[in-house]
């Protein structure tokens, strides 16, 4: 058993749909399969934007955004399923949708505001539909695919826009729902990031999360791989969208995996690799361009390297917080990190000295309150306009010379924080927002480019 998700690339429209028919066409002789989609592709910025627009007072370019969506998918399904039955229902069923849509924008008009709940009504749209369009694609193809409603399997808190998984209860769900749909020969496909919680309302696991939602459905039916099929040909040393000649990595550990997305390798989404690891069930990233590519395997075990890969992460926060008070202080750094553990902000990364703790904070949403509760300790101070870069590899901490490359390669590029993970994985440097590319640049010219 399988589990391939598809990216919003990879359902951008008619033509990515059919050649995912394809992909798993030619992979259902080896196995049964789950089929999970994201939105079509640049779908979920659309709704979000149109929200906020409507919320804001722009109601007219908000129902132009609604009316733009509705068409896209109207003609997207036309050219999949030309003049069938099952079209007009798609039909009837996605102008209904849209035209519920268009009364939200004029209930956010009237309100002035979006809830977090409301915006995953909104967002969640987008996955919903598109898993409709993929399935009825299979079977207009002749596979046996059924669309499963992912906010019946994937059972979350309601922590709105990045809902936590019930994993027990999605590991139930899938048992009760997926598996006698693939012991009956058939294709189940559901829209990733989307789910539910208590009462069946609607949440979403978070912006890129349909990945979590392919490994999270993986584990839960014990699958033998989770597949991710996205954009580009694998994992590879660095976004090839900063450094366009960077490297397929053909094999890295989960944990090499995981560390990079958290740094800021978008291709997987940062908790993909948690559910993955607990089951011990390999992750691989194809491209669903180049089905015969060799993709990315991601497992236990990786040839142990210096440094596999180079991410980097822009628009982050750096806090520092002087205290003379925290000098032999036990409990001090408790009590500090309690402050963003309210404010349900995780931190990036951390350094500390005898008087001071400086942190970087990827979503910054709750900063104003954070920044009151931490001044009880001490002085604060903020920079907003930082980036990271991080250098990833088994063995930086193995005697090396990675380290000290690493900071000869920056060259005079300024750095405010470094941390070397107590796995020896991870090489952190905090520098300036507007240097993170330029320093991917120079790490990927010391580490990958340099003639062997
Ligand atoms: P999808 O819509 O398929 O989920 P995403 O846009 O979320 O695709 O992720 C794929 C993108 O991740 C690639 O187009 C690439 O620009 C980016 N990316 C960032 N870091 C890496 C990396 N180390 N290897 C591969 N892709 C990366
Ligand atoms: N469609 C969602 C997003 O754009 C989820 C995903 O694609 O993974 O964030
Ligand atoms: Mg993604």
């Amino acid at each position: 058993m399988i589990v391939a998700k598809f990216g919003g690339t990879s359902v951008a429209d008619a033509a990515a749909i059919a050649n995912v028919v394809d992909v798993i066409a030619g992979k259902q002789a080896s196995g049964p399969v789950v089929v999970v989609v994201s939105a079509l592709g640049g779908t979920t910025n659309v709704l979000l934007d149109l929200a906020h627009k409507a919320a804001g007072g722009e109601l007219l370019s908000a129902l132009q955004l609604v009316e733009q969506l509705r068409d896209r998918h109207l003609r997207e399904v036309r050219a999949l399923l030309d003049g069938s039955t099952e079209a007009a229902d798609l039909a009837l069923e996605i102008g209904a949708s849209f035209e519920e849509l268009a009364h939200l924008a004029e209930a956010f008009r009237t309100l002035g505001y979006l809830t977090p709940r409301s915006l995953d009504t909104v967002a969640a749209l987008g996955e919903l539909l598109s898993s409709q369009i993929v399935a009825a694609a299979f079977r207009h193809r002749g596979y046996p695919a059924v669309w499963v409603d992912a906010r019946d399997v994937m059972k979350t808190n309601d922590f709105f826009t990045r809902a936590e998984p019930d994993v027990e209860a999605i590991a139930l769900a899938s048992q009760q729902l997926l598996l006698p749909l693939l012991q009956q020969g058939k294709i189940p496909v559901m829209g990733g990031f989307v789910g539910a919680a208590p009462g069946r309302v609607t949440t979403t696991l978070g912006r890129g999360g349909s990945d979590y939602s392919a490994s999270l459905i993986g584990a839960a039916i014990e699958a033998t791989a989770i597949e991710i099929w996205t954009d580009v040909d694998g994992m590879l040393t660095a976004d090839p969208r900063v450094i366009p000649g960077a490297r397929l990595i053909e094999r890295i550990s989960f944990d090499e995996a995981a560390e990079l997305a958290a740094f800021g390798a978008k291709v997987l989404h940062p908790a993909t690799i948690a559910p993955a690891v607990q089951r011990g069930i390999p992750v691989f990233v194809f491209n669903s361009r180049k089905p015969d590519g060799k993709g990315t395997m991601i497992a236990f075990d990786a040839p142990r390297l210096a440094v596999r890969a180079i991410a980097g992460k822009r628009s982050t926060t750096l806090v520092k917080l002087r205290s003379s008070r925290m000098l032999l202080a036990p409990g001090f750094l408790r009590r500090v990190f309690e402050v963003f553990e309210t404010h349900r902000t995780s931190v990036d990364v951390v350094t500390t000295s005898e008087v001071s703790v400086s942190v970087t904070l990827d979503d910054a949403t709750n900063l104003g309150a954070i920044l009151q509760d931490l001044a009880a300790f001490g002085d604060v101070a903020v920079e907003r306009r930082s980036g990271i870069v991080a250098i990833v590899g088994a063995g930086i901490a193995d005697g090396s010379r990675a380290i000290a490359d690493a900071l000869i390669a920056l060259g005079p590029i300024p750095v405010y924080m470094a941390s070397l993970s107590a796995t020896g994985i991870n090489f952190t440097l905090v520098i300036d927002d507007e240097q993170v590319v330029p320093a991917m640049q120079r790490l990927h010219a010391a580490f990958f480019e340099q003639a062997s």
